[in-house]
């Protein structure tokens, strides 16, 4: 089927051929994979050399119980011996509805809606959409803008990008094609002791933060449709942690400006960020929200926008009274069926009598215990010259540099040390599976540290 070749050759017919993710065509280093189990991924260098690495990235968010995984596997497998695809349009299946059934119950309050899209993005649109639909239904069709928090992010494609960080998120290249929003300053840093249960920020960049929020918000609602943030972890936007207590001031302004609060949880939910969802550190219940990345286990594709039932209803009374949004993967069979089977993994849900599944993935006992040894590991990197500050919360860990890191020499370095990392501008961080032990934590913790100490000096 696929034509066979060693590393150094496949790297060679990638190159000039394939773009990757914010690469230029020809970006190097480059590493072939050519095996993945459990947290670990067998690479190879273009010189031919093998390397065993721990995954300290989950395949960006994704692979939450590991590759490979024996109930996933047959997951996937038993739904493909029945279709793998069929269209959603006037048809529907088991395994869509079980994920939205599943969906509906483990998100918190009143969101019982659901529409599966084909990725983080474009349920992102689907939200932004749906936040229009919403007001022009309630007649207000001036509220077409955006209020979204600096330093997001939210996609790629054009309506995500308006709501990412202006400056990060290169608006100016597309001026005129990605529209202008309204932005609200990034929260002040906060980080959270697992040992006391509390939060800890600077109470005075917290208030002066909370002001800021409701002036914005008071002075653009006219024109606004809804407020989008990644709650209490922006991720690809700096891996930055606020107090949850900015949610709760954003569900009161929101609700008094009459504005959807829409939470994106892309990234920190199924447990990533500490909680189910990130909103449970707050109590708080957003009108929209998105889930992405780790939904199917990180085997395929597929996210979902889960709705309100009051802003579900709006949508109902409305002009064409559905939401105008429909891709040709909608409810893919494959991937709902091994979202259902990963949500099982993650709940602990099992048929009676069933064995745990080893290795357990369960979320509430993994992502405490990776918030621990990830604390410990990474804790002692803060004597290292290069480094500002560590942090942790839930299953994420944070190195940041005091310069921007330099991408190949430190990935170079950790592969050397055991581990796959990819760094951005002047952050290390990991996201580990939720079946990495206590000692792969570490060894990711003295890897980064060994690459650091590498490139930057001691
Ligand atoms: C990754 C991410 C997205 C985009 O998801 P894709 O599946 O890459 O389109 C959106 N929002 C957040 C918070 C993300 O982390």
């Amino acid at each position: 089927m696929f034509k066979k070749s060693a590393p150094a050759e496949l790297v060679a017919r990638d190159r000039g051929l394939l773009w990757h993710p914010y690469a230029p065509l020809n970006s190097r280093p480059l590493y072939a994979v050519t095996d993945a189990y459990a947290s670990t991924l067998e690479l190879q260098t273009e010189s031919g050399t093998t390397h065993r690495v721990i995954d300290a990235m989950s395949s960006w968010w994704c692979q939450v119980h590991g590759y490979r995984h024996p109930v996933l596997d047959a997951a996937l497998y038993e739904q493909s011996r029945r279709f793998s695809h069929v269209m959603f349009g006037g048809l529907t299946h088991e395994p869509a509805v079980e994920l939205a059934e599943r969906l509906a119950d483990l998100a918190p309050g009143d969101l019982n809606h659901v529409f599966l899209a084909d990725s983080g993005s474009v349920s992102v649109e689907v939200a932004l959409k749906l936040a229009v639909q919403y007001q022009a239904a309630r007649g207000r069709t001036d509220r077409r803008r955006f209020l979204a928090l600096r330093g997001g992010y939210h996609g790629d494609t054009v309506g995500a990008m308006g709501v990412c960080d202006p400056e990060d998120g290169m608006h100016a290249d597309f001026a005129g094609l990605v529209s202008s929003q309204v932005f609200i300053p990034r929260p002040p840093a906060a980080s959270y002791d697992i040992n006391t249960d509390s939060w800890t920020v600077d109470e005075v960049a917290q208030q002066r933060w909370e002001q800021a929020a409701a002036q914005t918000i008071e002075s653009h609602a006219a024109e606004c449709a809804a407020v989008i943030l990644e709650p209490v972890v922006q991720g690809a936007g700096g891996m930055h942690i606020f107090h949850p207590r900015c949610l709760r001031v954003l569900r009161e302004l929101t609700t008094e400006h009459g504005l959807l609060l829409i939470f994106d949880e892309i990234a920190t939910g199924f447990g990533r960020a500490g909680r189910l969802f990130a909103a449970e550190w707050a109590g708080v219940v957003p009108d929209v929200m998105t889930v992405g990345k780790a939904l199917t286990g990180g085997y395929l594709t597929q996210a979902a926008a889960i709705v309100s039932a009051p802003v579900a209803e709006v949508i109902s009374g409305s002009k064409f009274r559905a939401l105008m949004h429909g891709p040709t993967f909608m409810g893919n069979p494959l991937a709902s069926a091994t979202a259902c089977a990963s949500l099982d993994l993650l709940t602990g849900n099992r048929a009676a009598g069933e064995q745990p599944h080893a290795p357990d993935s369960r979320w509430e006992h993994s992502v405490p215990r990776l918030h621990r040894a990830l604390h410990r590991s990474l804790t002692p990197l803060n004597s290292l010259s290069a480094v500002r500050e560590t942090r942790v919360l839930g299953g994420i860990g944070v190195v940041e540099l005091d310069r921007p890191v330099d991408v190949p020499a430190v990935t170079a370095a950790a592969i050397e040390a055991g581990v796959w990392v990819r760094p951005f501008r002047t952050l290390i961080y990991t996201m580990p599976t939720y079946i990495c032990t206590d000692d792969e934590v570490a060894a990711i913790g003295s890897a980064i540290g060994t690459a650091v100490e590498k490139v930057y000096g001691p």
